[in-house]
């Protein structure tokens, strides 16, 4: 494996390695799962790292095939399906799809630049839980209106509705004295993607050609008073909001973001309508959706029927990113350790990225590992 540059992000070789060689060869290691492992030591910090520190497979025992996870994690397969199939716990199979989620993330991030961001889009929460009924949230997801390309994702805790038993409500109360849901949650996370996605249309704009764009949604109260805030936003896009009752077909402007919501029931076994499976928390649930997404964008093709008939035309391309680059970008970070520091994510990307989501009064409730920090 080749080193792309010194793992110390305070180090100069970080972002910027010099072409000459910057380390030096330090020794090597034996390891049971991936033989001889050389070391090296950088010669501006002094740090040491070996040609692991740079895989996917950073810190891990044991090689399993990152394809079949993806492919497993996005038909419908629950972790214990999964774990089965792949002889690993469950804890572990969660570790290797959060290092997926990673991946895709950096991935999407690199694409950014290829994106020509000259389409309208229409922007939804996903309704869902983890944990417990008890915890439901807003998966909220900014979609492509010609391409259905899934440009970010953000999180929010909501407070549990609708009908319920007194019993059922007296233990809301109980779990609320915990910690509550903050009412103004989708409010936040709907600036935070939206910011995102002004500061990439931004980056894109030629003065004279520009054009306004339409930003769709649902009638919630809270988009209004999310976009209001934002610096530049009526400038870039008119919002137009859409009653949820309007029949969902092909022709309502919420389409895409329907059409992607349909494939994440159908897909993740996290958000199946039978709840026989649901995530187990926050963190968990958003690292499976990033790598949902990723798949979605870059590998499934944009119509099932066309891709039928031989058109594999992908989410990434009718976005704008020619096939070549798609691929390249693929192949330059797959089966890498990705930095975050290398990498421009948005406020909730970061949150996902480093696996800070949790449920209201309750802790992530494991050790992260230090190293995602990088
Ligand atoms: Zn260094």
């Amino acid at each position: 494996m080749e080193i792309p540059c010194c793992p110390n992000p305070k180090c100069t070789h970080f972002h910027n390695p010099d072409k000459d060689s910057w380390y030096v060869k330090y020794g090597t290691y034996r390891s049971r799962a991936f033989g001889t492992v050389h070391r090296y030591r950088c010669k501006a910090c002094g740090m040491t790292f070996s040609s692991q520190t740079f895989s996917i497979d950073y810190y891990a025992k044991k090689r399993i095939s990152y394809v079949r996870l993806l492919q497993h994690l996005n038909s419908a397969s629950g972790l214990g399906d999964i774990s089965r199939f792949f002889n690993l716990r469950v804890e572990t199979l969660e570790n290797r799809l959060e290092r997926v989620a990673r991946v895709g993330l950096a991935i999407e991030a690199a694409l950014e630049k290829h994106l020509p961001c000259t389409e309208n889009m229409t922007a939804d929460g996903f309704e869902t839980f983890s944990y417990s009924q008890y915890y439901p949230c807003h998966v909220n997801t900014f979609v492509g209106s010609d391409s259905e390309y899934v440009y970010t994702m953000g999180f929010s805790n909501l407070r549990r509705k609708g009908r319920m038993t007194s019993k059922q409500k007296a233990r809301r109360t109980e779990l609320e004295n915990q910690g509550k849901a903050s009412p103004s949650a989708i409010q936040k996370s709907f600036r935070i993607c939206t910011d995102k996605i002004l500061q990439l249309v931004k980056s894109k704009e030629v003065s004279a050609s520009f054009e306004k764009n339409i930003l769709y949604t649902d009638e919630h109260k809270a988009y209004p008073l999310a976009f209001r805030k934002l610096n530049g936003f009526e400038e870039a896009f008119d919002h137009v909001q859409i009653s949820s009752k309007k029949p969902r077909t092909v022709y309502n402007n919420l389409f895409p973001s329907n059409y992607f919501h349909r494939f994440l029931r159908m897909d993740l076994s996290d958000h199946t309508r039978e709840t026989l499976q649901w995530a187990k928390c926050p963190s968990a649930l958003m690292a499976r959706m990033e790598a949902f997404r990723f798949a979605y964008n870059c590998f499934n093709p944009r119509r099932v029927k066309a891709s039928r008939a031989g058109d594999w035309t992908t989410h990434a391309e009718a976005a704008g990113i020619p096939r070549v680059v798609l691929a390249d970008t693929i192949n330059e970070f797959w089966g890498k350790r990705p930095f975050l520091g290398k990498t421009n994510l948005s406020e909730d990307e970061v949150k996902t990225w480093t696996c800070q989501w949790t449920n209201p009064g309750r802790s992530v409730g494991r050790r992260i590992p230090n190293y995602i920090f990088l």
